[in-house]
Formats: C-alpha cells, sequence, structure tokens
C-alpha cells in the first residue's frame, strides 16, 4: 500500500523540479529587445565570461518602441482652428520634423510664451496625399505640388495664435511679433510672401534647395550637438513612409 504512494510523491517531485528548471531557464534566457527593433537588429554575439557557480542577474533593458511610434504622433482633423484644410488628417506632432528644425519651433514656442503669446501647431509634417489634397483644394493652400513643400521633408511648420482658447488668423500685429522671433531663430517666415500671405509658416532648410530636398537630401547636422542626429533622421524618414502609406490608402478609397 505504502509503495505505490511513495512512488507518486517521487513522480512529483520530480515533475516539479523539473518544471522549476524550465522557469529559471526561461527567467535567465538572454534577452536583447534591439533584436525586436528593426533599425537596431545587428547585434554582435557576445561570449559570457565563464564564471563557475555565479548566476549573472538579468540584465535590465529599457525597451524603446522604434516601430510604432509614428501610430502615437498628435494629429487634428479638418476644422480644428476654425479653417477648412481638406478632409484628410493633418499631423500637428512636432517629432515629426527634423530634429534640427524641431528644436528652432520648440525654441519659437517658448520664445513667443515669454511675450505673452500662445502658439498652436496646425501641421508639421505633411505627406504627399495630402499636399495633393490642397493642390486640388487650390492656390489659397499652396503654390507647391506633391514634393515641392518643406512641410514633406519635415522642414516647415504652420502655427497659429491662441488667444481666450480660439485661433486668431488675422491680427497682423501679433504675426509680425511671431514672424520677427522665428527669423531671430534664423528661420524664414511665411508672413514676408505675397502669393501666398502664410504668417503662420516657417521653415528651414540649411541651405538646401527644393531639388536638394527632391532628391531625397536632408541637412546634414553636428553630430557634436545631437549624437544621435543620424539614427534619428534614418528612423524618422520610416515614420514619414508609414505615413505616407496610411494616407495614399485613404485617398484611394
Ligand atoms: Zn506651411
Amino acid at each position: 500500500m505504502l509503495k505505490p504512494l511513495k512512488a507518486i510523491v517521487a513522480l512529483l517531485l520530480l515533475v516539479s523540479t523539473i518544471d522549476a528548471q524550465a522557469q529559471l531557464d526561461q527567467l535567465f534566457a538572454p534577452f536583447d529587445c534591439r533584436e525586436h527593433a528593426e533599425f537596431f537588429h545587428v547585434v554582435e554575439a557576445v561570449e559570457p565570461p565563464k564564471v563557475d557557480s555565479v548566476i549573472a542577474a538579468p540584465e535590465i533593458v529599457i525597451e524603446i518602441d522604434t516601430i510604432n511610434e509614428w501610430k502615437e504622433w498628435s494629429y487634428v482633423e479638418n476644422y480644428n482652428f476654425g479653417k477648412d484644410r481638406g478632409a484628410m488628417p493633418m499631423i500637428t506632432d512636432l517629432r515629426a520634423l527634423h530634429p534640427y528644425f524641431r528644436d528652432k519651433i520648440n525654441k519659437l514656442i517658448a520664445e513667443c510664451k515669454k511675450q505673452g503669446i500662445e502658439l498652436a501647431v496646425v501641421e508639421s509634417y505633411r505627406t504627399h496625399a495630402k499636399q495633393n489634397e490642397y493642390k486640388v483644394m487650390g492656390k489659397k493652400y499652396t503654390s507647391s505640388g506633391a514634393g515641392r513643400s518643406k512641410h514633406q521633408y519635415g522642414l516647415a511648420v504652420d502655427l497659429v495664435p491662441i488667444v481666450d482658447s480660439v485661433a486668431v488668423w488675422d491680427n497682423k500685429q501679433l504675426w509680425l511679433k511671431v514672424g520677427v522671433t522665428g527669423e531671430k531663430l534664423g528661420l524664414r517666415w511665411g508672413g514676408r510672401w505675397r502669393k501666398p500671405y502664410d504668417p503662420g509658416h516657417f521653415e528651414w532648410t540649411g541651405g538646401l534647395t527644393s531639388v536638394h530636398l527632391a532628391h531625397g537630401m536632408l541637412p546634414i547636422i553636428s553630430e557634436d550637438h545631437y549624437p544621435c542626429a543620424h539614427d534619428d533622421v534614418k528612423l524618422l524618414r520610416k515614420y514619414w513612409k508609414e505615413w505616407e502609406t496610411a494616407q495614399a490608402a485613404v485617398t484611394r478609397k
């Protein structure tokens, strides 16, 4: 009577040991988050140092989602700032801009805030699909076709002053203050243009022309100030492409 019971207990003990070992293996299995991020998939395998009877603590890895950030970019729907800007949503996230230009815009917003002017982002990066929509809507919206606007390279932004929660489009004095502040930061201001007069528009190309941009060039910025500039821009191009695909799909519907 006792023997079978002993055997069962022994068997249960064995099973639980194997199970615990499996769990332990899982716990200490090497995990490299970079393998899961497309941009850092080339990881050199390094032999761990051979140390007896020391179980290394699992490395703490901060996982940054480098694949889907574009999905988190903020955007607004038409009439959000009181104007007809077409059916396709407008990307308003400053992360969608070229890193150097993005910093300048953050400075512009901060400088204006010091002067008591609150600015909202109407549009930052713009897809070809969205640019085409403006083109169809007429000259009032853009004089450039797909590929010709600085917005399509993350090098332009449209802003508007907000007074008492309302977008103020027609206060020339206010625009001048914002425009001059932007120009002091080295930005080109659309308030100096006549066709069309575009006071909410700021751009910067680092000396590149539309032709350079259309050929896929982007301003090169010093790695001294932006250690990850190269990778950031590479990632940014990928996000732009994702938006392009998403909005082009909407157009086809
Ligand atoms: Zn613009």
